[in-house]
C-alpha cells in the first residue's frame, strides 16, 4: 500500500498506481468468506459538480462491471479524497431508471411518447437540420449548457460550425460575482490560497456548497487546523457558519454594507497596505475622474487637493478621497442594515486588519446574485483583499486563470462575425453571461426562433424562474423547432424534447479539466473506465457507447460525427476542423484529439511521461491528474519583457502601439492586470462609460437591494 502524508502527519493509504492495472482484494460483501476480487484500476474525473475531483474506478476484470469508486490519490486538487457525491456515481450508473438508448418523440410534444432509435438516425436527421440552418443563418443553432464539466471541447464545436450558439445558466448561478471580479482586475473569478490563510472569509457556506466544495472544504479544515480564523456570512447556520470563529447572519442584501464598514475601518485607522494601493490601483485615473467630475468625492473631500497639474497628484490625496468617500460606512450602520451585532462586524474588521496579506475570500452565488446589486458584492469582498494586499500571495486570494490551466487544442477555428440576440440583447450591454434566463420571454415576445436547440445536463423547466413560461417556449413548434436534450437522465426539460440523447456519466466519457482548486495548476483527464479496460485486455473498441451501459454514449464522439453529418462534404467550413491532426484527410477520433494536447500543449507532461517510459496519453491514461505547477503567486508582478518603442505614460501605464501591455512600478515595467489600464480598477471607467457613471457603480459600493 501506498502511504499518503496529510499535512498533520497522519497516513491513509491508495493501492499504489503500479499496481492499478491488476489489484486484488477481498469482496467485502462476501465477509467472513475471503473471495478474492481481481481489478483494474481506471481513474477517471468526478462529474456531479465542478471542482473535478478525482476517482478511481475499480473495475472487474472478470465481468467488466464497475464495482466501487475510491478517491483517485493522484490528482493534486482533490489529493484522494472525495464527497459523498464522487463514489455515488456508482448508484448513477446503476440505476434502474436511467436512459439506455437515444429516444425520439412519437405524438405531440410533451405528450410523453417515445421510440427507441438508432445512434445513426440521430445522427442522421439532426445532423441535416443543422445544415439546413446554417445554410440559412448563423444563430439557428443554440447549445444551452448546465453543468460544463469540460473545458473548451463543445465551445471549439459551436465555432466550428459557425455559429453564436453557446448559451449557459450562468446568469442565474454566479454571473453577479463573476462581473465584480472583472470590473476589479479582468478575471473570472476568485482562487483562494485556503491551505496558507490567515483569516478566511467566506460569504455563503462554502464547506458544503461552495463551487469547489470538497477541494476547498480540505484546505479550509487543514488552514483551521494550523490556527487560521474562519468568517462566514450566510444568514443560515449552514455546517460551514457551524464551523466558523465568526458567524454573520447577515440579512441577505446587506453583505456589501459589512464589507465597506470593514474597508472603512481600515481606511480611517491607515490599517490598509498603502504601498500595494500605491503600486497596483488605478488612483490616478481615480483622481482624475473627480477633476473631470465623473466621481463624485463626498462631502469631507477637499477638492483644493485637486488644484495643481495631474501629473503632481500626490496618492496622500487619494488616501484623502478614501477617507472621505467611505466615511459614511460606519459599523453601526452595518448592524443596523444587516441585523448582525456590531462586536461580530468589529470583530471581523480586526481580524481582516490583522491578516497579514493571507486573506482568503470567496463568494460565488447566493449574496452575488440572490440580491439586485449583488454583484457589487464581490467587488467590495475583493476591496478588502485589495486593501490587505493579499492578491496572489501566499494564504491570500488569486484569480482563478492563474491557477486553472486550459490547454490548447490541435488547431481553433477563428472568430467570425454573428451575433445571437437571444443570448445578449442589446438592452444589456454588460450582461455578463448571456441573459438566459430570459430565453422563453424573448421567445414569447417574437424575437426570433431556434432552428435546433441542444439542452445539456440542463433543466430549467425544474430549475430557472418561471418553469411555465419555459414550458411554453419549449411546447412552441414555430419557436423552437427541434428539441435535444443531451441527459444522463430523466428530467422534466427533456420532457419536452424531441430527441433525449443518453450522454455519459464520470466513468463513461472523455473530457479534460482544470479548476482553480488551491495555489497550484492541474490538469485531470476523464475517461469511459469500461473502454479503457477493455482496450487494455486488448478488446479494441471504436466508440465509447460500445463499451457504456446500453447505448450511452460520450458527448465528445457524438460533437464529431454530428459536425461531420452537418457538412459532409466540407461546403458550409465545418468539415475542416475534424480533421485528425495524424491522419491525413480523415476524420480525427476522441483518443487523437487529446494525445495531441498531452503531446504539444501541457508544459512538463511529455517529459514526464518519458521518466516512465509512456506516452504523454499513455501516462495521462495511467494516472488521471498532472500538476502543472505547485505553485503560481502573483503572476501580475512579473517583469514584462521590453520591445522598442514601449511608453510609460505619467498614469505608469505601459503602453505599446497605443495598447496597455503593463504598468510600471518603482521603475520595472509589470505584466499587471487584465484591465484596460492594467491596473486593478476602483474606479471604472468601463462602468462609467457604457452608461452607468453613478458612484455607485463605478467604484464599490452598496446598491440599494430589493
Ligand atoms: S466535490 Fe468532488 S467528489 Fe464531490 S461532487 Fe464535486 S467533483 Fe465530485
Amino acid at each position: 500500500m501506498t502511504p499518503v502524508t496529510h499535512p498533520d502527519g497522519r497516513l491513509s493509504q491508495y493501492p499504489p498506481a503500479e499496481l492499478w492495472d491488476d489489484w486484488v482484494e477481498y469482496d467485502g460483501k462476501q465477509w467472513p468468506k475471503k473471495v478474492a476480487r481481481n481489478y483494474m484500476l481506471v481513474p477517471t474525473v468526478c462529474f456531479n459538480c465542478e471542482s473535478a475531483c478525482g476517482l478511481l474506478a475499480y473495475v472487474d476484470k472478470e465481468t467488466l462491471e464497475v464495482r466501487k469508486f475510491e478517491g483517485n490519490p493522484a490528482h493534486p486538487g482533490s489529493r484522494g479524497r472525495n464527497c459523498a457525491k464522487g463514489p455515488a456515481t456508482h448508484n448513477q450508473v446503476y440505476d434502474p431508471d436511467r436512459i439506455l438508448y437515444p429516444l425520439k418523440r412519437v405524438g405531440a410534444r410533451g405528450e410523453g411518447q417515445w421510440e427507441r432509435i438508432s445512434w445513426e438516425q440521430a445522427l442522421e436527421e439532426i445532423g441535416a437540420k443543422m445544415r439546413a440552418s446554417r445554410e440559412k443563418r448563423r444563430d439557428g443553432i443554440m447549445y444551452h449548457v448546465g453543468r460544463p464539466g469540460e473545458d473548451g471541447f463543445t465551445n471549439r464545436c459551436i465555432s466550428a460550425w459557425g455559429v453564436d450558439g453557446h448559451n449557459s445558466h450562468t446568469n442565474i448561478c454566479s454571473a453577479g460575482a463573476r462581473a465584480g471580479y472583472a470590473f476589479w482586475g479582468g478575471f473570472d473569478r476568485p482562487s483562494p490560497d485556503h491551505a496558507n490563510a490567515r483569516l478566511i472569509l467566506l460569504l455563503s457556506s462554502h464547506l458544503e456548497t461552495g463551487h469547489y466544495f470538497n477541494p476547498h472544504a480540505q484546505r479550509i479544515i487543514e488552514a483551521k487546523t494550523a490556527g487560521a480564523k474562519i468568517v462566514t456570512f450566510d444568514p443560515r447556520l449552514s455546517n460551514t457558519a457551524s464551523m466558523s470563529d465568526v458567524w454573520l447572519p447577515s440579512w441577505p442584501g446587506s453583505e456589501t454594507s459589512i464589507l465597506l464598514s470593514i474597508a472603512n475601518h481600515l481606511i480611517q485607522n491607515d490599517r490598509y497596505d498603502r504601498k500595494y494601493v500605491e503600486d497596483w490601483v488605478n488612483w490616478r485615473e481615480t483622481l482624475q475622474a473627480v477633476r473631470d467630475g465623473k466621481l463624485d468625492p463626498g462631502p469631507g473631500f477637499d477638492r483644493g487637493l485637486l488644484a495643481g497639474d495631474a501629473a503632481r497628484d500626490d496618492f496622500s490625496t487619494f488616501d484623502a478621497l478614501l477617507k472621505s468617500l467611505y466615511a459614511e460606512y460606519t459599523f453601526e450602520r452595518a448592524a443596523e442594515e444587516s441585523e448582525v451585532p456590531v462586536e461580530r462586524i468589529e470583530e471581523t474588521a480586526e481580524l481582516v486588519a490583522n491578516c497579514d496579506g493571507r486573506l482568503a475570500t470567496h463568494v460565488w452565488r447566493a449574496a452575488s446574485i440572490g440580491n439586485l446589486g449583488g454583484w457589487q458584492v464581490a467587488r467590495a469582498l475583493f476591496f478588502l483583499n485589495v486593501l490587505t494586499g493579499s492578491i496572489g500571495t501566499k494564504g491570500g486570494t488569486s484569480a482563478n486563470s492563474w491557477n486553472k490551466f486550459v490547454p490548447k487544442p490541435f488547431v481553433s477555428p477563428a472568430a467570425f462575425e454573428a451575433w445571437n440576440d437571444l443570448q445578449l440583447p442589446d438592452e444589456w450591454p454588460l450582461a455578463h453571461y448571456e441573459m438566459s434566463f430570459l430565453l422563453p420571454h424573448f421567445l414569447k415576445e417574437n424575437r426570433g426562433e431556434i432552428d435546433v436547440y441542444f439542452t445539456r445536463v440542463y433543466n430549467p423547466v425544474w430549475i430557472n424562474p418561471n418553469g411555465f413560461t419555459w414550458m411554453d417556449a419549449l411546447r412552441d413548434e414555430s419557436k423552437v423547432k427541434c428539441h435535444v436534450a443531451l441527459t444522463p437522465t430523466w428530467n422534466e426539460t427533456a420532457f419536452y424534447a424531441d430527441y433525449i440523447l443518453p450522454m455519459g456519466l464520470a466513468s463513461e466519457r472523455h473530457d479534460l479539466m482544470s479548476q482553480e482548486t488551491h495555489d497550484g495548476q492541474w490538469i485531470a483527464f476523464r475517461q469511459p473506465v469500461r473502454r479503457v479496460a477493455m482496450e487494455k485486455m486488448g478488446h479494441p473498441v471504436q466508440f465509447t457507447y460500445e463499451a457504456n451501459p446500453g447505448e450511452v454514449w460520450e458527448e465528445n464522439e457524438w460533437w464529431i460525427e454530428l459536425s461531420m453529418r452537418m457538412d459532409p462534404d466540407g461546403s458550409l467550413g465545418v468539415k475542416q476542423w475534424f480533421e485528425s491532426p495524424y491522419r491525413k484527410g480523415e476524420t480525427i477520433n476522441v483518443e487523437e484529439y487529446y494525445r495531441w494536447i498531452f503531446e504539444n500543449s501541457v508544459p512538463g507532461l511529455p517529459e514526464a511521461a518519458a521518466k516512465e517510459d509512456l506516452t504523454p496519453l499513455a501516462y495521462m491514461r495511467k494516472y488521471g491528474a498532472f500538476e502543472i505547477s505547485h505553485s503560481n503567486l502573483a503572476p501580475y508582478a512579473k517583469e514584462l519583457a521590453p520591445e522598442s518603442g514601449d511608453e510609460v505614460g505619467p498614469d505608469r501605464t505601459v503602453r505599446r502601439n497605443g495598447q496597455a501591455v503593463g504598468v510600471a512600478v518603482d521603475g520595472t515595467a509589470r505584466v499587471g492586470f487584465g484591465t484596460p489600464s492594467r491596473k486593478l480598477e476602483f474606479f471604472s471607467e468601463t462602468l462609467h462609460m457604457w452608461g452607468w457613471p453613478e458612484r455607485d457603480y463605478t467604484i464599490p459600493w452598496s446598491l440599494e437591494s430589493h
